[in-house]
């Protein structure tokens, strides 16, 4: 080992096939990931544990934003059916099919 690896990361391996071949979840290089997190990486795919929980945390903000936008459209769906029914039901009284 060289004093390069000074973190928490110190007792992983060093590269994916190390990892592999120790059959290690994680690996760690010290180099900076595409995002710019110098984080240990996920043996199976290569991807940053930091890449990771920032795609997390983007998803239920994602997930709630959309919440918002879908509750109201679910009413108008309801109002919309009930007057569907409603038309339908008048024209089903004058005998129109
Ligand atoms: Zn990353």
């Amino acid at each position: 080992m060289n004093d390069y690896f000074h973190d928490q990361n110190d007792s992983l391996p060093r590269s994916r096939a190390a990892a592999l071949q120790n059959d290690s979840r994680y690996y760690y290089t010290g180099k900076l990931c595409k995002r710019g997190h110098r984080d240990a990486r996920l043996t199976s795919n290569g991807t940053c544990l930091g890449c990771t929980k920032s795609e997390f945390r983007l998803d239920s903000k994602t997930a709630m934003v959309l919440q918002r936008h879908l509750e109201p459209l679910r009413t108008r769906i309801a109002q919309l059916e009930l007057q569907v029914y409603n038309l339908n039901k008048k024209l089903h009284a004058c005998g129109i099919r």
